[in-house]
């Protein structure tokens, strides 16, 4: 057994669909790892970092579309027809028996045409339509989420999608809802069933484990007998005392400020409870040394989903504080605090906290530039003197049974803001411990409430519905499902795995990510004008490098890796939180076990359940697990091309466009931050990019009541413009090569050419609607446009769509002159 593979499963189990910094950014750094669609929040659960918490001419357009057709594949017959109209004068004019032979021959051969032309002619009207009962599902499939009207060349997002969004209502314990939400439901009800199956003979010790867990979360009359003590057993230990508790409960839970100590409270958060509060620590690929693991130090995340949420006073802002607050005061006092003193104590902590959002580095300044300042832990020590920066690290990263992870001041870290900790040090230092202590317990509390007993769970469902407007608490299934599968990824991958994931989907991925390698090289170097020659020759090497990732992981078939693996875990039925505490604990160590060790740049390790996939930079990687490689992303064989490489072609497209977006591009194929672009290259990209940055920049969404932020989002757009180029290139070959160049038959009773089911196949995987809470949050927060201009803005940059759907120039859906491209 390969020690790495031993301990990479434990790497990266937060592959946390529910969690925002999911696995991958958290251990590979907020940039590294792009997903291809926004994780779907868990709702009436705390975000965590551990993540083991849980066109109206439609119709007549069409019918010109087909009409065309029709007349392409008659006008060959009509010529050949009028051809041989004319040999048969033509003999007249000639004498000769060699003039007879050629013509005796001429006529055979035209006659040969003719066959032919009649065979293949009779075959196209017969494969016209496909009569089988995958396409007659796909077929209603289409049908049931079109909106005919609504004008494609209008909004095609709301003519793709208008039928599904109408009759799919957000569900109440929900802040948005959609195709993919739709499809995580799916998988989510295939491994209740897996969980709730009773032990088969020779059970897997890690699947055994993985059932117990989940029962003890659906143990919900044991969670009303222990209620609160669970989390109080924890608010008694020295680094985890919460001073407003102590005031009320006082004794062994009166917190004492001589005894505490920031440095101890922070680094038994990380190593206990996997929780970074004021700094955040953690063990990833070096950017510029991608094969070295090495140390990183960046700001953490605040209590409220935004920054925007504490720097602004939008009605809305407003609303989530005074939601926060009153939350935070209500659990103090039913955790033991006497209210007036829980009101003006977490009226303080909260004012800290609006504080420190202040100082955190936006978003936009955070390049992998700026973020890359490399220090020893000595002149770190030198320069911000105020915190025991070398202890710190030592608590967290050292370990008895491991000399190799010794720290010496020597170390080598990189600061992701050191800005941030500077300002970070005068605040500390002008703030009265017992608030800072207040603030950063109420962080670890905050993350657990939902692991408590149902009064904890509505009390935080009241604020859930402020900031997401959600209505009702998840289904308890749905909520142990989801954090069984956070926690032991890879045995419920494995289940799941075993039952639903079909061996032959890797071969037909292979045709799609091959034939989308190509696609991106062949414009590369067939259509881009911007960039020069030896760029683009170290371009397409990139491209080439590119590694692909599908289905699973191939370790988590071995039984003894996968028992190995969750050795230490001892779980019992009966105590859901002494679990969980457990798992955390046992996530805290997952990154850190990696230093000084060299990175396994060919494996992976992401959650084979994951409805999403994947791109990472430091392995120059793209990943697509089980999860995603189903209908309606992934149509096998017995359906038609057009939905697969509409669909899942454009994600595989998407996912190799981030080695090559505003931030991808700085890393080489061997995953090292490092300049391989001329600098007119850089500067010819830059116009590029600002093209897009304004065109998304002008989107208006009505349910957030705000516009797109086209810089926040442009990684994204250029993943979204190059993967349907690259996509619909890919699959216009494969009609080429597997077809000799004759269309796909087309789908009974839906009238849509190839070419539009393409499209439609591509908007389809995009259809979700959103609550104003999670709108404004979409934007404020996420990577990606809203789903809408996700379609609305890749399709009317590119013509093929237009002529697909013969979008005239002065549509919304044409941008003609005005289109943007990057690749
Ligand atoms: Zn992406």
């Amino acid at each position: 057994m390969n020690r790495h593979v031993h301990v990479c499963r434990r790497l990266h189990p937060r592959a946390a669909k529910h969690s925002r910094e999911n696995c991958c950014r958290g251990f590979e750094g907020a940039r590294r790892i792009r997903a291809c669609s926004p994780p779907q929040p868990l709702i009436n659960a705390p975000r965590e970092e551990g993540g083991a918490g849980e066109g109206r001419t439609g119709p007549a357009r069409r019918r010109t579309a087909a009409a065309q057709t029709h007349r392409l594949c008659a006008a060959p017959q009509f010529h050949l027809l009028e051809h041989l109209g004319g040999a048969g004068v033509k003999p007249e004019r000639g004498s000769g028996r060699l003039f007879k032979i050629s013509l005796a021959m001429c006529a055979c051969l035209c006659f040969a045409l003719l066959l032919a032309l009649i065979l293949v002619s009779q075959r196209s009207s017969q494969q016209q339509f496909c009569l089988t009962p995958e396409c007659i599902e796909a077929a209603g499939s289409i049908l049931s989420k079109v909106d005919r009207s609504v004008d494609p060349c209008t909004d095609f997002y709301s003519f793709a999608c208008g039928g599904w969004l109408k009759e799919n209502a957000i569900p109440e314990d929900s802040s948005s809802y959609g195709i993919y939400p739709w499809l995580r439901q799916q998988v989510d009800i295939r491994i209740k069933d897996l969980l709730e199956a009773p032990p088969a003979a020779g059970e897997l010790e890690a699947v055994t484990k993985a059932k117990i867990l989940y029962r003890s979360c659906m143990n919900e009359s044991r969670l009303e007998e222990v209620d609160s003590k669970p989390m109080l057993r924890t608010l008694r230990k020295a680094e985890f005392r919460w001073p407003v508790v102590g005031d009320g409960l006082g004794g062994e839970y009166q917190w004492s400020e001589s005894r505490w100590s920031l440095l101890n409270t922070l680094a038994e958060m990380r190593n206990q409870h996997s929780k970074s509060v004021l700094i955040r620590l953690y063990i990833s690929p070096d950017d510029k040394n991608s094969s070295h693991y090495i140390i990183k130090l960046d700001q953490a995340s605040l209590s409220l989903p935004s920054r925007e949420d504490y720097i602004t006073n939008t009605s809305s802002a407003q609303a989530n504080r005074a939601a926060l607050l009153s939350l935070m005061v209500d659990v103090a006092v039913m955790l033991g605090a006497p209210k007036a003193a829980a009101q003006v104590q977490m009226e303080k902590a909260l004012a800290f906290e609006t504080k420190l959002a202040h100082m955190l580095i936006p978003h936009e300044n955070r390049t992998s530039e700026n973020m890359y300042n490399r220090f020893s832990l000595s002149r770190l020590q030198r320069s911000l003197p105020q915190f025991d920066w070398i202890g710190f690290v030592k608590a967290v990263v050292e370990s008895k049974d491991d000399p190799d992870r010794d720290v010496s001041p020597s170390e080598p870290v990189i600061v992701r803001a050191p800005l941030y900790f500077r300002e970070l040090m005068k605040l500390i230092n002008t703030t009265e411990p017992r608030t800072i202590a207040n603030y950063v317990q109420w962080r670890t509390v905050f993350s657990r409430i939902t692991t408590l007993s149902r009064r904890f769970l509505y009390r935080y469902l009241d604020y859930a519905r402020v900031t997401s407007g959600t209505t009702s608490l998840t289904p308890r299934w749905d909520k142990c499902v989801n954090y069984v599968e956070n926690a032991l990824g890879y045995a419920t991958g494995r289940l799941f795995v075993n039952s639903y994931f079909q061996e032959d989907k890797k071969q037909m991925m292979e045709e799609l990510i091959e034939g989308i390698r190509w696609a991106f090289i062949d414009m590369l170097q067939k259509e881009n004008e911007w960039m020069d020659g030896p760029t683009k020759k170290k371009a397409v090497e990139k491209a080439h490098a590119v590694m692909a990732k599908v289905g699973y992981p191939e370790f988590i078939l071995n039984d003894t890796y996968l028992n190995e693996d969750l050795k230490e875990l001892d779980f019992s039925e009966k105590d859901y939180y002494g679990n969980v505490m457990q798992t955390l604990k046992f996530f805290a160590q997952a990154d850190i076990s990696w230093l000084r060790r060299s990175v396994p740049r060919t494996e992976w390790f992401t959650n084979p359940t994951t409805v999403n996939a994947f791109y990472s930079s430091s392995t120059n990687q793209i990943r697509f697990p089980a999860g995603e490689l189903q209908k309606p992303f992934f149509w096998g064989k017995e359906y038609p091309r057009s939905l697969s490489y509409g669909a899942i072609g454009v994600i595989v497209g998407h996912e190799l466009t981030h080695g090559f977006d505003n931030n991808g591009r700085k890393y080489d194929k061997n995953g090292n931050l490092d300049q391989w672009w001329s600098n007119s290259s850089v500067t010819a990209f830059t116009d590029k990019t600002q093209c897009m940055i304004d065109q998304y920049n002008n989107y208006h969404w009505e349910e957030a009541g705000l516009n797109v932020r086209g810089k926040r989002t442009l990684a994204e757009n250029i993943a979204d413009n190059g993967g349907i180029r690259e996509a619909f290139r890919a699959y216009r070959r494969w009609v080429q090569e597997n077809r000799g160049g004759v269309e796909e038959p087309l789908l009974p009773g839906v009238d849509f050419s190839n070419n539009q089911l393409f499209f439609l196949s591509y908007a389809h995987v995009r259809c979700n609607s959103y609550r104003p809470e999670a709108a404004r949050e979409q934007i404020q927060n996420g990577a990606h446009s809203p789903p809408k201009y996700r379609v609305i803005g890749a399709m009317s940059n590119y013509q093929e769509f237009q002529k697909a759907f013969a979008c005239p120039p002065s549509s919304v859906m044409n941008r003609g002159a005005q289109s943007c491209r990057v690749w």
